[in-house]
């Protein structure tokens, strides 16, 4: 197997073809009351706040749409699988690879024949490359979190935003051998300026249907429930093999989840799929 370390021979581009970036409605009344402001205050300059209130307004609404990980407000957004994904539901895996969890989550899997997508750091993906390769190698997709899953990412400008994702493409490309086609934010946190630099890298913005909240809650039970909780087709759920919180016996919660999640799909006649197998059939269909 490949180590990151190593120079590559094989030519993979590190990110799909650029997409279009259109403004979504939101996006564009935003910049309507801006516009309707400067003219209001050049019409008349008295009336300058009223044209500030509704500046600051807007201003204000933009920023609580990139607090709502699962709004579309701010561009397309993954929350569930495609219409035609059938019985198919996805499990996602983020902030790995982890030396401790990942391969025993990886054997978990297995048992149950399953495939998931992990969202991998890139800075971690570069410590454990073995993990990633692990990750290819047993039949599962490996996605796009980000290069240092910093937290101030959504407060970022489109430069600093462009860097971090373009910085883990390559380390993800590297190592899996296939460039990621999916991005998660760090918490799930954005802004307006996200849309546009993912368009560019020919990436998909993916959140979920359900979180266990995995990285703090206090026992399996509890994060099974809410991800069990009303589970349907087409759900996306998210669970963490990195930044996992433990129980009182100091076990990664994650893992004594994924067993009884895994039989109760199973149960409902659920069959696990991956995103990007999902977009493969949406870009296959006439
Ligand atoms: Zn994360």
């Amino acid at each position: 197997m490949k180590s990151a370390a190593l120079p590559s021979t094989r030519v993979t581009p590190a990110s799909a073809a650029a997409r279009r970036w259109k403004p979504s409605p939101f996006i564009c009344g935003a910049a309507a009351v801006h516009a309707g402001a400067a003219a209001s205050l050049v019409a008349h300059p008295g009336a300058w706040p009223w044209a500030a209130g509704s500046v600051v307004a807007s201003h204000l609404a933009l920023t609580a749409a990139g607090l709502w990980p699962r709004s579309a407000l701010l561009g397309p957004n993954w929350t569930r699988l495609p219409e035609d994904a059938g019985q198919r539901i996805a499990l996602t895996i983020d902030d790995g690879p982890d030396p401790e969890v990942t391969p025993r989550v990886l054997d978990l899997l297995d048992n149950f024949d399953a495939r998931a997508t992990f969202f991998c750091i890139g800075d971690r993906a570069q410590r454990y490359p073995h993990l990633v390769e692990a990750i290819v190698a047993r039949g599962h997709a490996v996605e796009n979190h980000s290069q240092r899953h910093r937290h101030t990412f959504s407060l970022s400008g489109p430069l600093v935003m462009k860097r971090e994702i373009e910085a883990a493409q390559r380390t993800l490309t590297e190592i899996a051998g296939t460039a990621p086609r999916f991005f998660r934010a760090p918490a799930g946190l954005r802004n307006p300026f996200l849309e546009p630099v993912l368009c560019g890298l020919g990436l998909h913005l993916a959140s979920w249907t359900r979180r266990g909240f995995d990285t703090c809650a206090k026992d399996a039970g509890t994060v099974t429930h809410r991800l069990l909780d009303g589970l349907a087709a087409g759900d996306i759920l998210l669970v963490h093999d990195g930044h996992a919180a433990r129980d009182a016996r100091g076990k990664p919660l994650v893992l004594d989840v994924l067993a009884p999640l895994l039989r109760a799909a199973a149960e409902r006649q659920l069959q696990w799929t991956t995103l990007r197998a999902c977009l493969d059939s949406q870009a296959g269909q006439p």
